[in-house]
This record gives structure tokens, C-alpha cells and sequence, in this order.
């Protein structure tokens, strides 16, 4: 018998795949075609739910490697020893994008990788820029509203988008760097990755310190112009795709350094910002970078579904020797990630290939939609118990940590938001600058009311006279006299 034939999802071979049975020549379809019902009905369910956020995206394997040792810092496997390798998977997107959009538009890009670690998965899942828009989780359902179509329209609403930014001036860095040069990359490989929030690193003798990640890219960093982006959106909305794609296809290897800075955990009391503000940096005068290792992407993914669609990261996925910090934005999405992905992809999410580890896994988690592997067999399925099941290890307890204060919703009002959005506009050259503002001018002009508007050019003022006038300049306005 040949091996090579179509069969059913339940292995039958099938007799006819081109005419369905009909009663008679002419005669309606039959019911009783099953593979036909099989095939149709297979047919409607091959979408899983697109991402809410960062559904557009393109995939690639390869590995990291370690090429200073941090072994001080922190106990985690991946970072134990110069020249080791372990294999990861990295995810980019756009994030307000739905899965078709074109790739070349103004937007942060997502940075996801996983490193398959022999103690567990680790998930870095940052952006292209190292600070975010707001710096506490319950704002982001309204943010993502407001970045995505309007309920009425169906049309993108930058009237919500600046509304909603001049409302929340912490906001005001993140949306520098999206407006500046940097907001529309030449392509995957030219951009900068960021883990954005601080983390804590916790080395063999339980001492730990605040880290944050910088990806730099090895291939530079480069962008695109406003015109020739919005050209290509029309000509090859996949661009970006197709060029990672093709340089990955044609051993152009695609690298970044990783660079980490490090605070001693009692700075975060007295630094001039505070660390776990994650529309802030931490200034690399105060904290410069530390070289860790390389991410090279040497292999496509085979199949896009299996790999790319079904890929699941959370910040939350963790290995020992590398633990949380307080950043509310990264609080919520340790909740907010794993629960999309137990939505989308289903509570076995971490069973497909691509997100499996690739060391043993060993639990009493049970049953649930989709469960294929083989469930626990016939091992024991709970614990404690006297049947030699799995244990905790108490060494790889997260280590404690002290807490005060009155619980309470803390605004952070009397927070500085605009003298990291003036740093980066005067660290920018002349022509930058006027990019930057001529981007923001041309983006800000369709907003309907002028009160908007007004409260925005104030906010750009406040971080640097220049900045703020140059913008209501080209609006047509005046910076107003009361934030002068
Ligand atoms: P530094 O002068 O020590 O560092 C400036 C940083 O800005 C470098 O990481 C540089 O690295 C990056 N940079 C340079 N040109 C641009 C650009 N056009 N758009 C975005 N980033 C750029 O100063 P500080 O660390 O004190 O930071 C000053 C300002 O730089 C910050 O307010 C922030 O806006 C911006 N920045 C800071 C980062 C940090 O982690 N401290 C990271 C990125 C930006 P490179 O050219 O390789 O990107």
C-alpha cells in the first residue's frame, strides 16, 4: 500500500477529494459524504483568536551564547558560563496592527524571545523602545482602545489616541521615541530590543540586583522614511516579514548583543527616578551597560501556525535566578499574558512543540481541552504523597523580600514626566528633531478639538520650550501662557 495517501483526520484513506457524493447526477449533496463535512467543517475552525495587541508578527529560531561572565549576578543556567549556547525563539510584531496590517507603519515593535533553558522556559517579552506608554496595567485596556478602531467608524481615531495621551502626560517619552526616526524601523534587524521592565537577578548566595535588558542590534540601527514607509505599506504590506524571512533563508544571521545594566537593590530607594517607573531609563552615566552575551537567528520557522500563531510568551515565565521587581506595568502582565494565552491557544498552551520546554516537565496540572501529550500516564497526580511523585525544591524558592506601607490605589501624579522626553529630544541632531516634530505635527492635525491639542503642545513645552513651540508652530497655535 502506498504510504503517500490523502487520508481523513481519522487515518481512512479517501476515495474522491475533488467531487463531492451527490443523490444522483444532479441530485444534492449528501449528508452522508463525511469527509466532505470533515473537510468544510475543519475549514471554518483553522483560526485561533488574533493577539488583542501585537497580532501582526514574524518568527525565527537560534540561540544565545554567553560571552562575559555574570555568574555573580545571578544563578540562572542560561547565563552560567562563557560559551554557552541555548537555544531560543524570538517572536517581532507590530502591536495595533490586526494580522494582515502592513508591517512598515509607526509603531512600537514587539521583541518576545524565549529561551529554552535546562531548567525551564525563560521569556523576555519587551519592546523596541525601553520605556512604554503608561506604568500601571489598569490603564491599558483604555490605552489599546484608543490605539485600535474606532467602535463607530471602524476607522483608526487619532482624535482617542491624542486625547488619551494628553490625559496620561506619562506617556509623553514613549511617544518621543515612537514619533521620532526610530518609530518606523528599516527593518527587523535594525531595530534595538529592551526587557523595558527592571527585574531582579539573584545569584548562588540568594544576594540579588536590579537588572535591565538592551538587545543592541549588530546590523546597526536604521529606519525608514515616512514616505517610502507608507510606499511600501502599499507596495508589500510584509516586508519586514519577507525580509527576515529571506536574510535568515540566505545565511545572513541576524545577531543582537545583550547588555544588561545593574542596580545595587538599595539604590532603588534614593535614585532620581524611580526604577520601577517603566516609562523611565535608568541613565546609562548612572548604570552603563554590561555585555552578557549574543542572540544569533540561524533557522526559519518551518511551519508559521505551529510556531509563530501558536507561540505563547509571558513575562511571567521565569527560571530560578531571575525574579520580578514591583513595576505595576509588569504586575498586571504577569496575569494579563498567561490569560490571553489560555484564551487563545488554550489551557495546554505550554504543551505545543514550540512552547514545550526542552528540559523534563513534571507536575500534577491534568486533563483540559486539547491535552496530547500523555497527560501523566498513570504517575501519581497529586502532592504531598507517599508514591515518589515530584517534589519542590527549596532552593529555587523566588527570594523574599520586604514590604511596607498602607495599601492603597497610589496615584503618581507628582511625578517628573517630562525630563526624560526633553533628554532624548536634545540628545537628537537638528534634522532629527525636525522629523521628530513635522511627524508629530502631521499626526496630530487630524485631532478634532483644539483642547486637545493645547494640552499636549504644553506637555512637549514642559520637557523642552523648543520642543512644545516648534509643535504648536506647525499646528497653527501658541504654546499656552499657563504652562510658560
Ligand atoms: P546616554 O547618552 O548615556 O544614552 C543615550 C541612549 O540613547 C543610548 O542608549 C543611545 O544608544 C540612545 N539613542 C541615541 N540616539 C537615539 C535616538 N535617536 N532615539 C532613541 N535613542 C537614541 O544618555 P542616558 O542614558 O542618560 O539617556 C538619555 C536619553 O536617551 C533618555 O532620556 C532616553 O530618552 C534615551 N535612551 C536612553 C536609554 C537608556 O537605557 N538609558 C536607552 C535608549 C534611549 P543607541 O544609539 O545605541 O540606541
Amino acid at each position: 500500500m502506498s504510504n503517500n495517501k490523502l487520508t481523513t483526520s481519522w487515518g481512512a484513506p479517501v476515495g474522491d477529494n475533488q467531487n463531492s457524493m451527490t443523490a444522483g447526477h444532479r441530485g444534492p449533496t449528501l449528508i452522508q459524504d463525511v469527509h466532505l463535512l470533515e473537510k468544510l467543517a475543519h475549514f471554518n475552525r483553522e483560526r485561533v483568536p488574533e493577539r488583542v495587541v501585537h497580532a501582526k508578527g514574524a518568527g525565527a529560531h537560534g540561540y544565545f551564547e554567553v560571552t562575559n561572565d555574570v555568574s555573580k549576578y545571578t544563578k540562572a543556567n542560561l547565563f552560567s558560563e562563557v560559551g554557552k549556547r541555548t537555544p531560543m525563539f524570538i517572536r517581532f510584531s507590530t502591536v495595533a496592527g490586526e494580522l494582515g496590517s502592513a508591517d512598515t507603519v509607526r509603531d512600537p515593535r514587539g521583541f518576545a524571545v524565549k529561551f529554552y533553558t535546562e531548567e525551564g522556559n525563560y521569556d523576555i517579552v519587551g519592546n523596541n523602545t525601553p520605556v512604554f506608554f503608561i506604568r500601571d496595567a489598569i490603564k491599558f485596556p483604555d490605552f489599546i482602545h484608543t490605539q485600535k478602531r474606532d467602535p463607530k467608524t471602524h476607522l483608526k481615531n487619532p482624535t482617542a489616541v491624542w486625547d488619551f495621551w494628553s490625559h496620561s502626560p506619562e506617556s509623553l517619552h514613549q511617544v518621543s521615541i515612537l514619533m521620532s526616526d526610530r518609530g518606523i524601523p528599516a527593518t527587523l534587524r535594525h531595530m534595538h530590543g529592551f526587557g523595558s521592565h527592571t527585574f531582579k537577578w539573584v545569584n548562588k548566595e540568594g544576594e540579588g540586583v536590579w537588572i535591565k535588558y538592551h538587545f543592541k542590534t549588530e546590523q546597526g540601527v536604521k529606519n525608514l522614511a515616512v514616505d517610502a514607509a507608507a510606499q511600501i505599506a502599499g507596495e508589500n504590506p510584509d516586508y519586514h516579514t519577507e525580509d527576515l524571512f529571506n536574510a535568515i533563508q540566505n545565511g545572513d544571521y541576524p545577531a543582537w548583543t545583550l547588555y544588561v545594566q545593574i542596580m545595587p537593590l538599595e539604590d532603588a530607594d534614593t535614585y532620581k527616578f524611580d526604577p520601577f517607573d517603566v516609562t523611565k531609563v535608568w541613565s546609562q552615566k548612572d548604570y552603563p551597560l554590561i555585555e552578557v552575551g549574543r542572540m544569533v537567528l540561524d533557522r526559519n520557522p518551518e511551519n508559521y501556525f505551529a510556531e509563530v500563531e501558536q507561540a505563547t510568551f509571558s513575562p511571567g515565565t521565569l527560571v530560578p535566578g531571575i525574579e520580578v521587581s514591583p513595576d505595576k506595568m509588569l504586575q498586571g502582565r504577569l496575569f494579563a499574558y498567561s490569560d490571553a494565552h489560555r484564551y487563545r491557544v488554550g489551557a495546554n498552551h505550554n504543551a505545543l512543540p514550540i512552547n514545550r520546554p526542552k528540559c523534563p516537565v513534571h507536575n500534577n496540572q491534568r486533563d483540559g481541552q486539547m491535552r496530547f501529550d500523555g497527560n501523566g500516564g498513570g504517575s501519581v497526580y497529586y502532592e504531598p504523597n507517599s508514591f515518589g511523585g515530584p517534589t519542590e525544591s527549596p532552593a529555587d524558592k523566588a527570594t523574599p523580600f520586604a514590604v511596607s506601607g498602607v495599601a492603597d490605589s497610589v496615584a503618581y501624579d507628582h511625578y517628573d514626566h517630562y525630563t526624560q522626553a526633553g533628554d532624548l529630544y536634545r540628545l537628537l541632531s537638528e534634522e532629527e528633531r525636525t522629523r521628530l516634530v513635522e511627524n508629530i505635527v502631521g499626526a496630530m492635525t487630524p485631532v478634532e478639538l483644539e483642547e486637545i491639542k493645547l494640552r499636549q503642545i504644553g506637555h512637549f513645552y514642559k520637557a523642552d520650550p523648543e520642543y512644545g513651540t516648534r509643535i504648536a508652530e506647525g499646528l497653527g497655535l501658541s504654546v499656552p501662557e499657563t504652562v510658560k
